[in-house]
């Protein structure tokens, strides 16, 4: 068959939190017509109510774009950066291009659509064509809805609409015709982003644990299929176990498709390789991001404001010196400790000890959660704009379907079930690491003997409980007694 002509205009593909080559539906179609493509990414830190990338996502950033530059130039496509607004970046690079057509993968959010629409706005009277396609998630945001027009107010309803509506189809390969134009208009070197910290360099530990962009997340996928999801079911809630997948930056960035993920995972199932019931739980949870996602875009400020609004009037306590000591994993409990100073060296946190963590900060110490979210944002390599303030509400008692406020985690009996012997606490608390295992979630309860051996000194090499866990209960719930008055 004679190859069709190639149409001479070049098109632009403008990326955003998709980055990949692979199941990326705006490159595939601008693929497709063959055209000679530049990419762009473009830093906007100028646009209105865009909520900066914290440190953590940063870091990760300038990481996943190096991975994706070297990717785009094997296949001969040039990728430009550019810093500053995207209503006056992307007009102006397609523009410099002559580019017939601007291509990109929607993102969520309200104020990145007031983006998006601008952009879209001022090319197509460029006369310019805009193509854009859903490829963040499986269903997108508003698309699922409950009897009354809106989404469904409980996870276990959206999830059984959510399941009815689905069609998944089979995810796109990298594209085989890939064609760069030959001369790109300038660009700006990654290193002027200023996305990695210098001074103090405190990425040594996100460095060591992580390897970002697209070939890493398929080897994370690949090795977890292999050997995590079998016992994923059992074995999600143990943090001192590898049974999570671990791949949440990957899909914060867009480095993988939740498309890819739930492909690979229910052909695992198929296969026999691991059970439904594995298969199944993992696919929830997957749910409960597309569940963020629809809450984003049903309460667009909901990092901001209490999704339940009766919590408006909660008495959170200012104390700066108790946050301090939560954030820097210094509050006495064992738990809590390892958790967040996971968070410190590796910009991540296993899920049940986050929830722990979040419950401690707004029930134990009563410190509103918007201050969690902000330090969760700032420290984590996968906050995500969705996931993060929904999950934070939802252990606060504040938001959609949530863990009732009077629901409070005890942290001891949290690390006695999940850390039973104690190996993960070891990891990050390493003062405590010969702390004999009966104590080892409860230092306090341990004989002066125990605790010499241990080479511990409470009070000075390890802090005492910042609070009882009785009387923070008792205080927690007249809290919240005071609230429904
Ligand atoms: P796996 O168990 O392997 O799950 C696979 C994927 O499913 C995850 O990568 C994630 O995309 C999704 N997922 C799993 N659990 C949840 C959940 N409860 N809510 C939403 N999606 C989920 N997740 C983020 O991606 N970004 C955040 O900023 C974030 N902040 C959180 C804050 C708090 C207070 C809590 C309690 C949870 C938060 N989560 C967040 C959800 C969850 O903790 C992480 O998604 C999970 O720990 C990531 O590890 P994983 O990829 O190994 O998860």
């Amino acid at each position: 068959m004679p190859a069709s002509p190639l149409p001479a205009a070049p098109s632009l593909l403008w990326f955003r939190d998709d980055l990949r080559l692979s199941d990326n539906p705006a490159l595939a179609a601008l693929a497709e017509a063959r055209a000679p493509i530049a990419a762009l990414y473009v830093l906007d830190e100028d646009s209105p109510g865009l909520r900066p990338l914290g440190g953590a996502a940063r870091w990760w950033l300038a990481q996943s774009l190096r991975a994706l530059s070297a990717e785009l130039k094997r296949k001969g496509v040039p990728l430009i950066l550019r810093r500053g607004p995207a209503n006056r970046m992307v007009p102006e690079v397609a523009a410099a291009l002559g580019a017939a057509t601007v291509a990109f993968n929607d993102r969520a959010g309200a104020p990145e659509a007031r983006v998006d629409h601008a952009v879209a706005a001022r090319l197509l009277s460029e006369d310019r064509r805009v193509l854009s396609f859903c490829a963040h998630l499986l269903h997108p945001p508003g698309s699922i809805e409950g009897a009354s027009g809106r989404m469904p107010r409980t996870f276990s309803s959206f999830q059984r609409a959510a399941l009815k509506a689905r069609r998944l189809d089979a995810p796109l390969p990298v594209p085989k015709h890939l064609r760069g134009v030959a001369r790109p208009p300038a660009g700006e070197e990654l290193e002027s982003f200023g996305l990695e910290p210098t001074h103090p360099d405190w990425a040594a530990g996100l460095r060591t644990t992580w390897t970002a962009g697209e070939a890493a997340a398929q080897a994370r996928l690949a090795a977890f299929i292999d050997s995590g999801l079998k016992g994923y079911a059992a074995g999600r809630d143990r943090p001192d176990e590898g049974h999570v997948s671990r791949l949440s930056p990957h899909l914060r960035f867009g480095e993988i498709s939740p498309r890819q993920i739930l492909s690979a995972v229910r052909h695992a199932a198929e296969a026999g390789a691991v059970t439904l019931a594995d298969a199944d739980k993992f696919e929830a949870e997957l749910y409960w991001r597309e569940f963020s996602y629809h809450l984003l875009a049903d309460q667009p400020d909901m990092a901001q404001r209490n999704i339940q609004g009766a919590f408006d009037g909660f008495p959170w306590r200012e104390c700066p010196g108790e946050l301090k000591a939560w954030h820097r994993g210094l509050t006495g409990y064992p738990l809590v400790d390892a958790g967040m100073r996971q968070l410190w060296q590796t910009g991540w946190m296993h899920n049940r000890v986050r929830m722990v963590v979040a419950s401690f900060l707004a029930k134990h110490l009563l410190i509103d959660w918007r201050a969690g979210e902000d330090w969760f944002w700032d420290t984590l390599v996968d906050a995500d704009p969705a996931s993060n303030p929904a999950s934070w509400q939802w252990v606060a008692g504040s938001g959609l379907d949530a863990a009732p406020y009077f629901r409070i985690f005890n942290p001891v009996t949290q690390g006695e079930k999940f850390d039973p012997d104690g190996a993960y606490v070891r990891a990050f608390v390493p003062e405590l690491a010969k702390l004999p295992t009966p104590f080892i979630h409860k230092p306090w309860t341990a004989d002066a003997h125990a605790l010499a051996h241990a080479g511990i000194r409470l009070g000075h090499t390890y802090p005492r409980p910042l609070v009882d866990h009785g009387a923070a209960r008792e205080r927690a719930l007249r809290a919240l007694e005071s609230t429904r008055k």
